[in-house]
């Protein structure tokens, strides 16, 4: 499978992993837009948010959670923070394989798109 995140779940690519268990990674944003930019994706290739059937959607929450953990973990969640799925080309998804971010440690834009 050519899927950079593919890779990087089978440790064939380099990258600062935070959390993982047997369901997701999560791991450092290697081109970081904000102080904390983290990575949560499921080990599973999923290619996008609308490939995602009914029956994984609970790995949404999954990923939400850890989101949430690792927020906490990096000292943002007080101060807030940001989750975001892009999903397809206008959606802004570069890497194929669903992913959440996580941004926090500055003031993000109001702007939604
Ligand atoms: P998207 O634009 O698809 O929502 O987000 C993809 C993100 O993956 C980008 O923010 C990009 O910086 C990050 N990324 C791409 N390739 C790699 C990589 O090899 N390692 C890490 N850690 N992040 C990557
Ligand atoms: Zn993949």
């Amino acid at each position: 499978m050519d899927c950079v995140f593919c890779k990087i779940v089978a440790g064939e690519i380099p990258s600062h992993i935070l959390y993982q268990d047997e369901e997701v990674i999560a791991f450092r944003n290697i081109n970081p837009v904000a102080p904390i930019h983290l990575l949560i994706i499921p080990r599973k290739h999923i290619s996008s948010l609308v490939q995602l059937s009914e029956a994984e959607s609970s790995l949404i929450g999954k990923m939400v959670n850890t989101a949430n953990q690792l927020a906490k973990e990096a000292s943002i969640a007080e101060s807030g923070y940001r989750l975001v799925i892009n999903c397809g080309a206008q959606g802004g998804q570069s890497v194929p394989h669903l992913h959440l971010h996580l941004l926090g440690g500055r003031w993000l834009s109001t702007a939604l798109g």
